[in-house]
C-alpha cells in the first residue's frame, strides 16, 4: 500500500519516469544557479546569468510540452481500470503531478508567459522605487498589468467558481478562495479576541537579550551550524551560507542547502531563521530515494512545506523546553551579552507579542492577521471588487480594524511584500495554512510520540525527526495535500488545534484568565 516503486517493468511509466527525471535535472540545474546568484556571484555576473536561466528555462518547457508528453499521459489515463489499479502509488502520482504540469504549461501561451516575465521585471524595479520613495502610485500600473496578466491566465488554466481559485492552485493543489474564507474567518475572530486580552493586560515587555546587543558573526554562525546539525540536519547533504534573504534549495535529496544572515545585533532572527529553513530542507532531504530526481521529490504543496518549517520554528524553537536546552550552550559562547540570561527570559523574550506594521517581523499570535488580510485584498482585486489604485486606502483602513494602528505610509503598509511585484497572487494564504497544518501535526505528533517536552529539553530530537520522516517527508508529492492531512492526523484541516496552542501558551505567558 505505501510502496513508494515505479512499476518500471512497464514500458509507458519508465519512458514517463526519464521524461521526470530530465525535468527534474534541468530544474536542479537551474536552482544551482539561482542558489549562486543569492550567495558567491560577483555582482557583473549577472550579465551573464540572466540568459543562462532563460535558456534553462526555455529547455524545461520545450521538453514538458513536448505532444510526446501529452500523448504518454492519455495513453497511460486511458489504460483499463483493472489494469491501472495494478499501477503502484508513486506510478500513479506521477501520471498526475505530470499531468497538472503539462497541463499548466501548455494552456499557458508562450506569449503571456513573456509578457509576464516583463512586467514582473518591471515590476520589481517599480516596487523596490515605490517602497523607497513611501509612494504606491510608481508601482501601481505595473501592478494593474500584473493583474490582468493573472487574470488572464486564470481564465486560461479554467476554474470551477472563482479566477482566484486557478491561481491559488498553483500554490496548494485542491484549495480554494472560499474554502480559505471559510477557515479563515472564523480564525480571524478568534485571534483578535486573544490579542484584545494580550494587549488589555498590560504585561510589562520582556528584557532584550538575543536582539539589540552585538553578536559576532563567526561565533552566531556556529551556533546555528550547531542547532542545524542537532536538530537533524546533515551537513554531509547540505550547507549554510550568507545570503539577503534566507531560503532552502533542494538539488536532490542528497544536497539541499540553506542560507542565512547576520545582522550582527539580531541573534535571535539568525537562530529562528536556521531553524525554518531547516526545517524546509528537513523535509526534502528526508523524501525517499525511490522517488527522488523525479517530480514527485519535492514536497506536496507551499502549505504542508511551511508546516514543517513552522512547527520546528514555533512549536519547537519557541518553547520553553527547548531554552532550557540550548541557553547554557549559549552563554558559553556569548559570556558577556546573556551572563544574567535565563530559558524562561528567553521564552519571555522570542515570545512578546505585539501589533506592528511588518508581517516578517509579527508574532505567531499576529502573524495571521498580516495574512487574513493580503488574502482578502488579493481575491477582491481578482475578483474586480477593489482597484489597483485605491489598494493603499483599502490596506489602511483593513489595518487600522484589525490591529488598531494607524499606518504611517505605504512602504509599511500595501507595499513591503515583494509577492505581487513577482506576480505570486495566491500564495500568501499558504503561509497561515502552514501554521494550521503545523498545530495539528504537532498535536498528532506529541500524542503519538509522548514526553515531547522531556525529549526536547535533554536535546534529543531525533524521536521528532523520525516521527515526520515516516509519516509526511518520504513521501514527498505522492500524496495531495488533503489526503496527507487526513492520513497523519485522521481528520481534514482543523484551525482548532492552532487556536488551542495559541491560547494555551499565550494565556499563560500573559497571565490571562
Ligand atoms: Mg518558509
Amino acid at each position: 500500500m505505501n510502496d513508494l516503486k515505479f512499476s518500471t517493468t512497464n514500458s509507458d511509466i519508465a519512458k514517463l519516469l526519464e521524461i521526470s527525471g530530465t525535468l527534474f535535472d534541468i530544474s536542479a540545474a537551474t536552482s544551482v544557479l539561482g542558489w549562486d546568484q543569492e550567495t558567491y556571484m560577483p555582482p557583473k555576473g549577472v550579465i551573464h546569468r540572466g540568459r543562462q536561466l532563460a535558456t534553462l528555462s526555455a529547455v524545461y518547457h520545450e521538453k514538458l510540452t513536448n505532444p510526446k508528453v501529452g500523448q504518454l499521459l492519455e495513453k497511460l489515463e486511458s489504460t483499463k481500470v483493472s489494469e491501472f489499479e495494478r499501477f503502484s502509488l508513486a506510478d500513479r502520482a506521477l501520471i498526475r503531478e505530470t499531468r497538472r504540469e503539462y497541463d499548466r504549461a501548455v494552456k499557458i501561451p508562450e506569449r503571456l508567459v513573456r509578457e509576464m516575465a516583463q512586467v514582473c521585471s518591471t515590476g520589481l524595479e517599480t516596487w523596490k522605487e515605490a517602497r523607497l520613495k513611501k509612494d504606491f502610485s510608481i508601482f501601481a500600473s505595473s501592478l494593474q498589468k500584473i493583474v490582468a496578466l493573472k487574470k488572464e491566465e486564470a481564465g486560461l488554466l479554467g476554474f470551477a467558481k472563482s479566477p482566484y481559485d486557478a491561481l491559488l492552485d498553483e500554490y496548494e493543489p485542491g484549495m480554494t478562495g472560499e474554502e480559505i474564507d471559510r477557515i479563515f474567518n472564523p480564525l480571524r475572530k478568534e485571534i483578535v479576541l486573544l490579542l484584545n486580552k494580550i494587549v488589555e493586560s498590560g504585561k510589562p515587555v520582556s528584557e532584550h537579550f538575543l536582539k539589540g546587543k552585538k553578536y559576532n558573526f563567526n561565533k552566531s554562525r556556529k551556533i546555528t551550524e550547531k542547532i542545524l546539525e542537532k536538530i537533524g540536519y546533515d551537513f554531509e547533504s547540505g550547507r549554510q551560507d550568507v545570503s539577503t534573504h534566507p531560503f532552502t534549495t533542494n538539488f536532490g535529496y542528497a544536497d539541499v542547502r540553506v542560507t542565512n544572515r547576520f545582522a550582527g545585533n539580531d541573534l535571535g532572527s539568525s537562530i529562528f531563521s536556521a531553524i525554518h529553513e531547516g526545517g524546509h530542507a528537513l523535509y526534502e532531504l528526508g523524501i525517499d530515494e525511490k522517488i527522488g530526481d523525479t517530480t514527485l521529490a519535492g514536497g506536496t504543496s507551499l502549505g504542508i512545506h511551511e508546516s514543517q518549517s513552522r512547527m520546528w520554528e514555533n512549536f519547537i524553537g519557541r518553547s520553553k523546553e527547548f531554552w532550557e536546552y540550548w541557553t547554557p550552550y549559549l552563554k558559553s559562547q556569548f559570556k558577556l551579552q546573556l551572563q544574567n540570561v535565563t530559558p524562561e527570559k528567553v521564552y519571555r523574550e522570542i515570545n512578546e507579542v505585539r501589533p506592528d506594521f511588518i508581517r516578517v517581523e509579527a508574532d505567531e499570535v499576529t502573524y495571521n492577521l498580516h495574512i487574513i488580510l493580503r488574502f482578502e485584498i488579493e481575491r477582491d482585486l481578482i475578483a474586480g471588487k477593489v482597484e489597483v489604485k485605491d489598494l493603499p486606502e483599502v490596506w489602511n483602513s483593513k489595518f487600522k480594524e484589525m490591529f488598531g494602528l494607524v499606518v504611517p505610509d505605504d512602504s509599511q503598509g500595501v507595499l513591503q511584500d515583494i509577492h505581487w511585484s513577482q506576480g505570486s497572487i495566491g500564495y500568501f494564504p499558504t503561509y497561515t495554512l502552514g501554521n494550521l497544518y503545523s498545530a495539528q501535526i504537532y498535536n498528532t505528533l506529541s500524542r503519538e510520540i509522548g514526553g515531547i517536552g522531556e525529549h526536547v529539553s535533554s536535546g534529543n530530537f531525533e524521536p521528532i525527526l523520525h516521527w515526520l520522516r515516516e509519516k509526511i517527508h518520504r513521501f514527498g508529492g505522492i500524496y495531495e495535500p488533503k489526503e496527507l492531512i487526513k492520513n497523519v492526523t485522521g481528520e481534514a484541516l482543523n484551525p482548532k488545534y492552532f487556536v488551542n496552542y495559541l491560547n494555551q501558551k499565550y494565556s499563560h505567558l500573559y497571565d490571562l484568565t
